[in-house]
């Protein structure tokens, strides 16, 4: 079941992406360890008391910090309107209230879902008593918080929880595959969807989604049966023109957290840039299965790139994790079509591929013995056992003595050993080493 999505919103330098960075710091760290590099800055997961949520920060996409026109902000409070389930709206106890605090709050006051008035700066007595001003805002209630030492952030934190809606559990009829088709706008994702519908329109139902606002399209043509995962915040993208990356990754959060496989439809004539890298590592950090199909390709000159050199072009930027099917397909010309989604339902299958423990360490303990985890300060680190757990995603779990000893090194090369022998391709894996 995806996560509850949790906007924060506010003018810039109110303390937004401090927050934000309090809120994922704990997250942010394992996956930093996984990848090495810092990615996607706006868009993290967190968690308290046992309660995960996904955190977007609509700070960041903002052009020109300092005098941000208010246009700009409005569209970017509605967007949050429209896709989180909570939005957190940030002001500064210092600054008071100023003309864009009360915009923002003027659009808020219409909304019905769970708003959180956050009054940052307050770190001492003197400022708690300056922090009632803000009650003029017609929020109500406010919590007042440092975001630099982070007192203040459990009790906003607890509040927010309490004000996630309770998502009823989704009776999961039928066990199909979810894809989702994300990307920027222009991509072709449409045309994609059409090529493969085409005009019988073979789709045979739309089911009332799982939250208000997603739907699921079964589709049910050429042996192939999936839902398509869509949401109503995609449909309207009408509405938006401006090609804003926070748009598109904004709008990609939900399909993905409710999809199992990501296509991810890039346009050949523009390569594969900032905007389908953030949507990527999106889909990633979620540990949902990837295709990307190259788009357009009936528009690329074939002596002056070829498939390979433009696949390795696009592996440049996912390591480490390349092992991703990469399709060149024309939404237009319809080539390669099919390709593509025998590709995404291969995915879901290596997704949901298990690996008996008996084959498991018989395998991966002969390549261990092969090249065992380097010793460290003299000591040798010894792995007897492991085993994949039984989670939704692929995780593999290994046992040693010294578990602190086996750096992210090692486990690359355990994963690494792990793909050659299994099917994995698209599929995020989780290396664990515990203590045995
Ligand atoms: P979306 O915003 O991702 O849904 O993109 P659309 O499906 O609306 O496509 C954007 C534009 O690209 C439209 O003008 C399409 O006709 C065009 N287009 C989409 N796929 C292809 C393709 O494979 N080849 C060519 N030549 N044009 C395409």
């Amino acid at each position: 079941m995806s996560n509850n999505i949790v906007a924060i919103v506010g003018r810039p330098n109110v303390g937004k992406s401090t927050l934000f960075n309090r809120l994922i710091q704990r997250r942010e760290a394992i996956v930093d360890s996984v990848s090495g590099v810092t990615r996607d800055r706006n868009y993290g997961k967190s968690e308290w008391n046992g309660k995960e949520f996904s955190v977007i920060d609509t700070g960041g996409y903002v052009r020109g910090s300092d005098d941000v026109f208010e246009g700009e902000i409005r569209k970017q409070v509605e967007l949050a309107i429209d896709e989180a389930d909570v939005i957190i709206f940030v002001v500064d106890v210092e600054e008071g209230i100023t003309p864009m605090d009360e915009t923002v709050a003027k659009l808020l006051r219409k909304v019905t879902k769970p708003v959180l008035l956050a009054v940052n700066k307050v770190d001492n007595a003197m400022r708690e008593k300056d922090a009632v001003e803000f009650y003029n805002l017609g929020l109500g209630e406010y919590f007042t918080f440092a975001s630099i030492s982070g007192s203040g952030t459990g009790d906003l934190l607890d509040a927010l929880i309490e004000a996630f809606p309770e998502k009823p559990e989704v009776e999961v009829k039928e066990d199909l595959p979810r894809f989702a088709v994300v990307g920027r706008p222009n991509a072709g994702k449409s045309s994609f969807i059409n090529a493969l519908i085409g005009k019988d329109r073979y789709i045979v139902t739309d089911i009332a989604g799982t939250t208000r606002d997603a739907i699921d399209t079964k589709f049910d043509r050429f042996g192939f049966e999936f839902n398509l995962v869509d949401t109503a915040g995609i449909r309207r993208k009408a509405k938006v023109k401006e090609d804003l990356e926070f748009y598109s990754v904004m709008r990609s959060v939900r399909a993905i957290e409710h999809a199992d496989i990501c296509i991810l439809v890039i346009d050949a004539t523009r390569g594969f840039e900032g905007q389908d890298q953030s949507i990527f590592w999106l889909a990633e950090k979620n540990r949902k299965g990837v295709v990307i199909l190259v788009n357009k390709w009936d528009l690329v000159e074939k002596d002056t790139m070829s498939t390979r050199d433009y696949e390795e072009k696009i592996k440049k930027e996912l390591m480490p994790f390349t092992d991703v099917p990469i399709l060149f397909v024309s939404a237009l010309t319809k080539q390669r079509l099919l390709k593509a989604l025998e590709a995404t339902v291969q995915v879901f299958e290596n997704r949901k591929q298990r690996i008996s423990t008996s084959k498991f360490n018989e395998y991966m303990l002969k390549v261990i013995e092969a090249y065992p985890p380097p010793a460290m300060k003299g000591k040798y680190v010894k792995i007897k056992y492991c085993m994949q757990l039984p989670s939704p995603t692929p995780q593999f779990v290994f046992f040693a003595n010294l578990p602190q000893y086996v750096k992210e090194p090692y486990k690359r090369y355990l994963e690494n050993k792990i793909r050659e022998k299994w099917d994995f391709s698209g599929v995020p894996i989780d290396i664990y080493i515990r203590e045995k």
